[in-house]
């Protein structure tokens, strides 16, 4: 069983406000979930950050990635800590605190493949309902590819986050190069556009399952998109 500091799931729990949030590379979803997170006062999970760790952890064993029943075996000893706090969504893996480095650019280049393999799914995600369940009564704000539709269906409120190819890639490549232009935005293109691709192999994140609301930020800036998630929350609460 994966290692973490999150206490079983009771009735109680599961009955919390649970917000979900899927969208592809460059939508804007891990800035815009946190900040909901933050004004909702609610606890906030990364998905995303636990592939990326998983990724990292298999690189520190030297298990190879090609390899599906090693990356499996890793995902069933993997000692990971994930924070909830939108303050502060702090990663260790075996008490080494991973935060900065699961962001590094040879990371988002091999964690498709680990995302990739089915056990490894259904691991994390089991993961994910239990750390989602054990913060639902404060309320969550759980962010990735396939929240809305696979590890939590039953979100009271269900979210697409979607923006135009033109507008992910501008956004990445400002993040990434610090500019837009061309050449940046060609640098940034495979980093988006080929890891959507890999991705939707697996998980369905393009187009709004039934239920799911799409809020399309392509002509919003930062605040305006965490506004439009804020109106959508605040409608299911009402
Ligand atoms: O969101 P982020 O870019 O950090 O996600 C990293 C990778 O983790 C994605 O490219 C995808 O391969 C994987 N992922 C996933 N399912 C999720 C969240 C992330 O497969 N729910």
């Amino acid at each position: 069983m994966p290692q973490t500091d999150v206490p079983p799931v009771t009735d109680s729990d599961a009955r919390g406000f649970v917000v979900a949030i899927d969208g592809p590379s460059g939508s804007g979803k891990s800035s815009v979930s946190k900040a909901v997170a933050r004004r909702l006062g609610f606890r906030f999970l990364d998905t995303g950050a636990m592939y990326r760790a998983l990724t990292w952890w298999c690189r520190h064993l030297g298990v190879d990635l090609a390899d599906e029943d090693a990356v499996t075996a890793a995902a069933r000893r993997f000692p990971l800590e994930i924070g909830t706090d939108p303050d502060r969504p702090d990663v260790h893996v075996d008490g080494i605190d991973v935060t900065a480095s699961i962001r590094e650019p040879v990371i988002s280049q091999q964690v498709s493949a680990v995302a990739a393999v089915l056990p490894v799914r259904t691991i994390l995600g089991e993961l994910q309902r239990r750390i989602i369940a054990a913060s639902a009564a404060t309320g969550v704000v759980a962010e990735g590819r396939d929240i809305t539709t696979v590890v939590a269906p039953d979100a009271r409120v269900r979210i697409l986050l979607t923006a135009s190819p033109e507008a992910r890639l501008a956004r990445r490549s400002t993040e990434l190069h610090g500019t837009a232009d061309a050449a940046s935005v060609a640098a940034t293109r495979a980093q988006v556009l080929d890891r959507d691709r890999v991705d939707s192999a697996v998980a369905s994140f393009t187009v709004a399952a039934d239920g799911v609301t799409t809020v399309d930020t392509s002509h919003l800036d930062f605040d305006g998109s965490v506004a439009a998630v804020l109106q959508v929350v605040e409608a299911a609460r009402g």
